[in-house]
């Protein structure tokens, strides 16, 4: 990934910044907040977090983002996000908030570089693909190891590919990927799947697909790309190699809302809960992209609800006389 991101700043900033609008993440949801609220002079500044760019940026190709019709990388649309939420005013600061305040406002962030004091919050930390946690898995991500069929399925024409896990998204995403696919193959830990009947109905009617059951993979094989998978047969515990161009890991999402625990109201899974309108049950607290999105998980809907994100915490600012009324964003 080669985001640039500018403003790597912080050990030079003062102890604690006030500012009106704070952007935790640099997905495209925090992105196009930071451009909203920047283009509504509120000076915006924007913790990256960890991973710059968010899930985008480890995209190869993103070929369903409108405005772009041979496709563009997913490091470069960073880019371009945060060139244009720059070019208005927006701050980007390579840090990473680690607990929250938000009895009061203004909202008390503690980030690893200092700490800020907010009018208003927009939360977009966004939600990481569970791993399997074998060897071969990290050290072959990007080349044959992925996390996202949409992303990459492209790549796999007329190539073996195995999906790992027996959800809906295993099932949904492994039936995407037989549009391009020679083979899909299954390996789920269980002889049931947990997906639902139709999804269930489909994958088993697809001629591609094939199952293999009781199975976990214990290491991806493969120097410069995966050539194979380490499968251990839970039940027997008998191990074999089975050849393959790719293994796409679907065996859940987390959503990155661990340190804002107790302070505003999530689901049974911790994604944060919002309104149609992004606000959370904190006023002045709004959430926008896959931290507050199990559903759509796409660049554009993600991109859309930060605009959103930031359109309503201008107008919470202007309501409590914190920003003086802007025209249009
Ligand atoms: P999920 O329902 O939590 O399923 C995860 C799957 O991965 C399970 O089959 C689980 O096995 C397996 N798994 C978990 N950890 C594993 C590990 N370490 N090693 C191997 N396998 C492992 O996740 P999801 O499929 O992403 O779905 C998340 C939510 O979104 C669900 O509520 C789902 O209904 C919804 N969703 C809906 C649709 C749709 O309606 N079209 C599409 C996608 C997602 P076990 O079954 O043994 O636990």
């Amino acid at each position: 990934m080669d985001l640039n991101f500018s403003g790597l700043s912080g050990k030079n900033q003062p102890e604690t910044q006030h500012v009106k609008v704070l952007v935790l993440g640099s997905g495209p949801a925090g992105l196009s907040a930071a451009l909203y609220a920047a283009r509504a002079e509120l000076n915006p500044v924007l913790l990256t977090g960890l991973e710059l760019g968010g899930q985008a940026a480890l995209t190869y190709t993103i070929e369903n983002y409108p405005g772009f019709p041979d496709g563009v990388g997913g490091g470069q649309l960073g880019e371009l996000f945060q060139k244009q939420a720059e070019r208005f005013g927006a701050r980007i600061e390579m840090d990473t908030a680690s607990s929250v305040d938000l009895s009061q406002r203004p909202f008390r962030v503690t980030a690893f570089n200092g700490e800020y004091l907010a009018d208003s919050l927009i939360i977009t930390t966004g939600a990481s693909p569970n791993h399997l946690n074998v060897p071969g898995e990290t050290e072959l991500t990007g080349r044959g190891v992925s996390y996202c069929a949409t992303c990459d399925g492209w790549f796999f024409r007329d190539k073996k590919v195995v999906v790992v896990g027996g959800g809906d998204s295993a099932l949904e995403e492994g039936l995407f990927l037989t549009r391009y696919a020679s083979s899909v193959t299954v390996i789920h830990r269980r002889d049931q799947l947990r997906a639902g009947a139709i999804l269930q109905k489909r994958a088993f009617d697809n001629e591609k697909m094939k199952f293999v059951w009781n199975s976990v993979i214990t290491e991806v094989v493969g120097k410069e790309a995966v050539q194979a998978v380490k499968i251990k047969n839970v039940v027997s515990g008998k191990e074999e190699l089975l050849p393959t161009d790719g293994v796409f890991i679907f065996i859940g999402h987390t959503p990155n809302t661990d340190f804002l625990k107790g302070q505003v109201e999530m689901d049974e899974r911790d994604y944060i809960r919002t309104n149609m309108l992004m606000e959370t049950s904190v006023p002045g607290v709004y959430a926008a992209g896959e931290a507050a999105d199990p559903v759509y998980r796409q660049v554009v809907t993600s991109a859309g609800m930060g605009a959103a994100a930031a359109m309503q915490a201008i107008k919470f600012l202007e309501k409590s006389g914190e920003a003086q009324t802007v025209k249009a964003a």
